[in-house]
């Protein structure tokens, strides 16, 4: 049997982890932070799994991978916290079918997605939270939801502990990946056969030729809590998806319990993963200038929580899945579109690690080039 040793307990380290474990392998996974870490990219009652992807038709298919692999996580944690919702993407027109929403759709068409057109009016007809003044197009897909990060982050540790992974609270102060070893703040030194380190927005800290290449971002999301007659409508809608190539918004709903969230998809590419996480006044009034315009009654929703998540961004928001040395990889540059990739790019990881056919595949397959590559066999 080999040993691995995994940095970071988020859900990338977490699903290799799972991945190289299931394989037989002896696993430590070394976090700084508690279990989940609120202060991790993957922790926070929801992130999103959608197929519509503008025209990255590469992560497009890569979703359709994705789910089987997540169903395979659900049976062995025991527990499925997913909430299918659908996706409702909403355009102002602006781009004349230029941008993200139509190249979603056509993407989404050409690939045999279901996707059904709305107009305003049955936009608003369906969605009663919706205005649809300045709505020029809208459609929706019913295949996309929510995953319950903070549950599958928890649930997945407490399902690896329980199986003989072992978890090393410490924090790494260097990493070297010639020799699959890890140096800790306290002086220790951990060895294995093989390294993943899948430091979240910490990365470039630990792998010093990330740096200008991977860059940490601070994220603004905010929590409403909606009027009450529009509550029960809320509670079945689908994830909104406003986007555009400047930004735009996207909402979660307020599902098994969570709370409605906003956020944007525009990058701040500032801050420091370790700075405080309130958010400022002004940083929260962006996010609702952008959101508000679409919800009927904007005025009478109420800011529940406003703060700062950092995630870290490549160019062109490709994934970095790379090896190191032969014994090494590392995973980084999810730039807010990850978790939904989690188990799939875990087993891709664990699968690659000492064999040099599928490592020399990994890093052009995980930065979303459309070439097929089987991870899941
Ligand atoms: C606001 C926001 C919204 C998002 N929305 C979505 C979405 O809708 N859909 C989607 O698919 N993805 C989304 N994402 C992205 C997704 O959550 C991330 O891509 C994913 O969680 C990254 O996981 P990770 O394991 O790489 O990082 P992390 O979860 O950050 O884990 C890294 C871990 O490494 C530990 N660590 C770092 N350095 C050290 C060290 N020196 N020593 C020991 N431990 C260390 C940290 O403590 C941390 O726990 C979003 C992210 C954010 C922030």
């Amino acid at each position: 049997m080999g040993d691995a040793l995994i940095l970071g307990a988020g859900i990338m380290g977490l699903s290799t982890a799972f991945a190289l474990h299931e394989a037989g392998q002896r696993v430590t996974v070394v976090e700084a932070g508690p279990v989940p870490n609120p202060l991790g990219a993957s922790v926070d009652d929801h992130r999103l799994i959608r197929h519509a992807y503008g025209d990255a038709s590469g992560y497009m298919r890569m979703v359709e991978a994705a789910y089987p692999v997540w169903e395979a996580l659900f049976d062995a944690i025991g527990e499925r916290p997913y909430a299918e919702t659908g996706v409702l993407a909403l355009s102002d027109g602006a781009g004349a079918g230029e941008g993200w929403f139509g190249a979603s759709r056509r993407a989404l068409r050409g690939e045999g997605h279901g996707v059904e057109d709305l107009s305003p009016d049955r936009l608003a007809a369906r969605f009663p939270w919706v205005r649809p003044e300045g709505v020029a197009e809208a459609f929706l897909a019913p295949r996309g939801g929510v995953l319950m990060a903070r549950r599958i982050v928890a649930a997945l540790a407490r399902h690896l502990e329980g199986r003989g992974v072992t978890f090393r609270r410490a924090r790494v102060r260097q990493a070297d990946p010639a020799r699959a070893r890890l140096l800790l703040e306290d002086g220790h030194v951990l060895e294995a056969a093989q390294l993943v380190l899948a430091a979240g927005p910490w990365a470039a800290r630990m792998v010093p030729g990330l740096a200008g290449r991977v860059t940490p971002s601070r994220q603004i999301v905010v929590y409403l809590e909606p009027p009450a007659e529009l509550r029960e409508a809320w509670a079945r809608a689908p994830m909104v998806l406003d986007l555009a190539a400047d930004g735009g918004f996207y909402a979660v709903p307020p599902v098994a319990g969570t709370g409605l969230k906003i956020g944007d998809h525009r990058f701040s590419m500032a801050g420091d993963p370790d700075d405080p996480r309130e958010a400022s006044a002004t940083e929260r009034d962006a996010i609702l200038a952008l959101a508000l315009p679409r919800l009927r009654d904007a005025a009478r929703y109420r800011v529940a929580e406003a703060r700062a998540c950092y995630y870290d961004v490549s160019e062109g928001e490709r994934f970095v899945l790379e090896p190191l040395s032969p014994r090494c990889a590392v995973m980084s540059g999810f730039s807010g579109h990850g978790f939904k990739f989690g188990p799939l790019l875990g087993r891709a990881v664990a699968a690659a690690l000492g064999d040099p056919v599928r490592m020399a595949a990994l890093p052009g397959w995980a930065a979303g080039g459309a070439a097929g590559w089987d991870v899941a066999a």
